[in-house]
């Protein structure tokens, strides 16, 4: 199996050789335990029948209605696309806007795409344009959140089960499928057999020495001498996958402290404002996220609460409050744990998009009770402002490099007199 001769770990920055994995196999890194690379057994077939199946499911999941809500004789159905189109005529562009583009451009388009780019490769064809469609995929990933619009579905139906009769369509079954299939073909993919594959525009092999330094693309983790980017002009770029390389992510602390503060001014109107006004048999209430919390806690249904205190409040200001610490600690150059902070911050990666939750239930209650003074919901100002804390603090933690962590400790290591440092020296932490 090919394989890249040299990684380095995004997480820490340490350069290391790449082993050779058994089948189904995983390398850690040495130093700070992030997953480097797993194999996955025949990955390329497994993940195009996945891809296959999860397509046909999309367009079953997206042409039918997944929930019907009946209410003293009347029924209003609802498909996935409803409740966008309401929140956009209703003026609320900016939530119809998230709610498309996670729920269904980016699961529709990482679907297709990824068919688009799986099929030549079977094939053993290369065209030109594969490996930046390849690109455009992964940027995709983190943004399709189909499973947790699935739980915003489950939350929708509970509270909205003492109003009225609430039957699942359809679509609600293949979406349910869709979910599995899409993890199950994310975890079949390997991207690092499909870069394998992209012969790069120029020669890469000049060996990497200590002291010359080296450059690791963060898309295609391809390592390679300085002397072998290519030079456009204005940037470097992988000779690979054509990424604009960084030896670290640009000004990353300076934009994930603007995106973090920004975050925190929203986060206040955020849990202060209503999400939205629910009108039935022609009462009108108006539900912040917190009494929304309440509502479910009274209503006998704890789990859910918990769910939702978890997803909605206690995970943003998690985020913000891991965030701030890991700006700071990088600001004072502070030595503490590097290991536990890398955790810290893949933490905040992993748990940060399940704060949407709140905001689909929004839009699926806004779709599916619209029978005027009988019954009827309409978005508040509260839910612009919290679906904004979700996206600037997802971006907060994309634009943080983790690396920086590392950096500090290798500084005080370069600088110890006596070079007792416990650290692997060399430029940009080489340990070849
Ligand atoms: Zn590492
Ligand atoms: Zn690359």
């Amino acid at each position: 199996m090919y394989h890249d001769a040299l990684t380095e770990c995004l997480e820490c920055g340490l350069l290391q050789r790449n082993p050779v994995l058994p089948p189904g196999g995983a390398a850690e890194c040495s130093r700070c335990g992030s997953l480097l690379h797993r194999d996955r057994p025949d990955s390329l077939n497994r993940t195009l029948a996945l891809t296959i199946a999860g397509m046909v499911l999309f367009v079953v999941a997206n042409s039918f209605p997944f929930l019907s809500f009946e209410m003293q004789g009347q029924l209003t159905q609802t498909t996935l696309l409803t409740g966008v189109i309401d929140l956009y005529k209703a003026g609320n562009w900016f939530i119809s806007g998230v709610v498309l583009f996670t729920s269904i451009l980016a699961p529709g388009l990482q679907l297709s795409l990824l068919l688009v780019v799986l099929i030549p490769l079977r094939s053993e064809r290369m065209p030109s344009w594969l490996p930046r469609v390849f690109r455009f995929v992964r940027t995709l990933t983190p943004w399709g959140m189909m499973d947790v619009f699935m739980l915003g579905i489950l939350v929708s139906v509970v509270k909205l089960s003492e109003m009225a009769t609430i039957v699942p369509g359809t679509s609600l079954f293949a979406f349910g499928v869709l979910i599995l299939v899409l993890a199950g073909a994310q975890a079949a993919l390997d991207p690092d057999l499909v870069w394998s594959r992209v012969p790069p525009l120029k020669d890469v092999s000049r060996p990497i020495r200590s002291g010359d330094g080296h450059l690791t693309c963060d898309v295609c983790e391809l390592v390679m001498h300085p002397s072998s980017a290519i030079h456009d002009g204005r940037h470097l770029r992988c000779p690979r996958c054509t990424d604009v390389l960084h030896r670290r992510k640009p000004n990353s602390l300076q934009r994930t402290w603007a995106l973090v503060l920004a975050a925190i001014v929203f986060y206040v109107p955020a849990n202060l404002l209503p999400i939205m006004t629910v009108t039935s048999l022609g009462r009108s209430q108006s539900d912040t996220i917190y009494s929304g919390v309440v509502f479910l806690l009274t209503h006998g249904m704890w789990p859910l609460a918990i769910v939702v205190f978890v997803a909605s409040i206690f995970v943003p200001l998690l985020k913000l409050l891991i965030l701030v610490t890991l700006l700071l600690s990088v600001q004072f150059r502070c030595t503490w744990s590097p290991r536990d902070r890398t955790r810290l911050y893949r933490l905040t990666e992993a748990i940060g998009r399940w704060s949407m939750v709140d905001v689909y239930v929004v839009t699926i209650l806004v779709a599916l009770v619209r029978l005027g003074n009988l019954a009827s919901v309409q978005a508040e100002v509260g839910a612009i402002f919290f679906c904004a804390v979700v996206i600037v603090t997802m971006v907060a933690a994309m634009s943080f490099d983790p690396r920086l962590i590392w950096d500090v400790l290798e500084r005080e290591h370069v600088r110890a007199p006596d070079g007792s440092g416990s650290l692997t020296p060399g430029p940009g932490g080489q340990s070849v």
